[in-house]
């Protein structure tokens, strides 16, 4: 297994999963076209290199950019520069489809390839602490094993190639269905008289509980580390959200699965979307509450 690394996508979360692989001996050829992603990459230690092309030459490349489109035309412009068999892993949350079609064009050019989307955000990011769905063959995940737990918490080796994706929308989709209904009985509650903390205090540890509540809790008090707590700083953005959620309604139609909550997940959060800005996926409270003309009880 090799200790060097290129590693292509150092945003909100690319720059500290690099970082960590830096710290844990890796050598990193980082690439990001925008410079303060560079100045930071420099900071953490990583060899911070001037074109795609360059990060190539390393036997292992990871990709963790915004989409589908981007990983593809990455992988147009690696493939043909990397030695062979290098193992190529992308990070980013992209349409299953996309994901399948990455591992043939990687394998088709001499290559090896996983798909390893993560759930975690930006916190599992830094504390490298994430969770890796990852797809491919079962060699390619053994070599890849050791830097996905640099990076991660828990790695769990989902399936063949595009199976890792899957996960993450099945996972994805299931967040937003839970954040929404989770903000819906909050506000009822609000309206009722039910402070958060009473709402907490019997949730949290009742059969309505779940992650939403109890690590990311969407109004500020019970849980203060969740983004509420912080005038809804992402964390993990509405946009982020909208587009799983927009890849998990796709993969729903095309495989004619009756979903209808996760198409209503969809339908929400995309014109939440639109009035949000830059505000944290756990924000929708905030839509629920001023459509329900429910005044906000925050302090
Ligand atoms: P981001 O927009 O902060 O970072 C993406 C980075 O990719 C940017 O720095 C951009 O400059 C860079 N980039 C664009 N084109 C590039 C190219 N051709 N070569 C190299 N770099 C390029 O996004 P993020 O929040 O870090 O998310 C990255 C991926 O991880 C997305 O697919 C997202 O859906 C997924 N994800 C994000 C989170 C989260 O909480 N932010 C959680 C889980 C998964």
């Amino acid at each position: 297994m090799t200790e060097k690394i290129g590693f292509l996508g150092l945003g909100h979360m690319g720059a500290p999963m690099a970082a960590n692989l830096v710290k844990a001996g890796y050598e990193v050829l980082a690439y990001d076209p925008v410079p303060a992603a560079q100045e930071q990459a420099v900071k953490d230690g990583a060899i911070v290199v001037s074109t795609a092309v360059e990060a190539a030459d390393a036997g292992v490349v990871i990709t963790m950019l915004p989409n589908g489109k981007l990983v593809l035309d990455v992988y147009a412009e690696l493939l043909p520069a990397a030695k062979p068999g290098t193992l190529f892993i992308d990070c980013s949350t992209i349409d299953v489809a996309d994901a399948k079609s990455a591992a043939v064009l990687a394998i088709g050019a001499g290559h090896r390839a996983l798909d390893a989307p993560v759930s975690g955000g930006v916190a599992g990011a830094a504390a490298g602490t994430l969770t890796f769905m990852v797809g491919g063959g079962a060699e390619d995940f053994a070599d890849a094993l050791p830097l996905l737990e640099v990076m991660g918490g828990k790695v769990v080796h989902c399936g063949g190639s595009g199976v890792g994706q899957a996960a993450k929308i099945c996972n994805n989709m299931l967040l937003g269905i839970s954040m929404i209904g989770l903000s819906e009985a909050l506000v009822l509650g609000e309206k009722l008289g039910l402070t958060h903390q009473s709402f907490f205090d019997v949730v949290s540890t009742a059969s309505g509980q779940s992650w939403a509540l109890t690590t990311y809790c969407p109004v500020p008090g019970p849980v203060p580390t969740s983004p509420a707590n912080n005038d809804y700083q992402p964390g993990f953005a509405t946009a982020l959200m909208n587009k799983d959620l927009g890849l998990a309604a796709n993969a729903l139609r095309e495989n004619g699965i009756d979903g209808q909550l996760g198409l209503l997940a969809a339908e929400i959060y995309n014109r939440f979307n639109e009035s949000s800005g830059a505000r944290d996926f756990s924000a929708i409270v905030t839509e629920i509450r001023d459509r329900s003309d429910v005044p906000s009880t925050d302090a």
